[in-house]
């Protein structure tokens, strides 16, 4: 937990969200500004700043946020029609928050390649 950390914050209920699922390692919930229809953040529980730090003994929690992700989408509607799941790391790619996340966006029909 850092104290800062909005998404700290979130997975400690201290601020509210919309939380869609939750276990013991990740919780995802929907974003507050939607880019798409459908618009989830899943996050590990464990602040990491950024994906580039993620270490080989974090092989287990990754993994179990991407399945994670994909029973998400599927239970969202979005496994037939399709979706997309983005990670922005620094600058370039526009990470706004600092705590490893995951973007699930479906619902329309999107743009390659991204901006
Ligand atoms: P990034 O640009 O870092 O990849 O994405 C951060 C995402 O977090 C943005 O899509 C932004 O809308 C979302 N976000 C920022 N603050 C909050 C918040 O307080 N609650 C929720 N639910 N989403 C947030
Ligand atoms: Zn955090």
């Amino acid at each position: 937990m850092k104290d800062d950390c909005i998404f700290c914050r979130i997975k400690d209920k201290k601020i509210p969200a919309s939380i869609v699922y939750e276990d013991e390692s990740v919780i995802a919930f929907k974003d507050i500004k939607p880019k798409a229809p459908v618009h989830i953040v899943i996050i590990p529980k464990r602040h990491i700043e950024r994906v580039s730090e993620l270490e080989s003994d974090d092989s287990e929690l990754i993994s179990r946020m991407m399945l994670a992700a994909v029973k998400i989408a599927d239970d969202n509607g979005l496994a037939g029609p399709g979706y997309r799941f983005v990670i922005n790391c620094n600058k370039d790619a526009g990470q706004e928050v600092f705590h490893l996340h995951m973007h699930i966006l479906g619902g329309r029909k999107m743009g390659w390649p991204p901006g």
